[in-house]
């Protein structure tokens, strides 16, 4: 396979992944007391944030682990559902992808959770009428 050859998947995956490591290592998730209630409640956000972050930046490593491991057993660039080829230009933006782009596109609709920021403005779009 010359396309995947130039791609040089391996070092992308290893570089993001030890790049991702090093953030994770990185974080620091130590709770300070303050006298004034605000600062808590401002250091509760940031933290929440924070915990939110290193979440996503596992679930980026475990992505990326799992990408090496096709590598090793040469199933790298198939897609995991419908067993095709994914497209070199899919790999080269997303190199840890393994999902075709149309199974992905599938995976997300069916994964999609419900939109919360929209709900709350409808919320508060109400409870503005209602007070006018
Ligand atoms: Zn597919």
């Amino acid at each position: 396979m010359k396309t995947l050859e130039s791609l040089r998947p391996k070092e992308i995956l290893l570089a993001r992944a030890r790049e991702l490591e090093r953030i994770l290592r990185s974080r620091d998730l130590t709770i300070e007391t303050f006298a004034d209630p605000l600062d808590e409640i401002q250091q509760a956000a940031e933290l929440e944030l924070a915990i939110e972050t290193a979440d996503r930046t596992s679930a980026k490593l475990a992505e990326i682990r799992l990408a090496l491991d096709r590598l090793a057993d040469g199933t790298y660039g198939i897609c995991a559902d419908c067993d095709e080829d994914i497209a070199p230009n899919r790999l080269r933006a997303v190199p840890w992808a393994s999902r075709c782009i149309r199974c992905q596109e599938a995976f997300e609709a069916q994964s999609e959770m419900p939109d919360v920021e929209e709900s709350d403005t409808h919320t508060s779009r109400k409870g503005l009428q209602d007070a006018a």
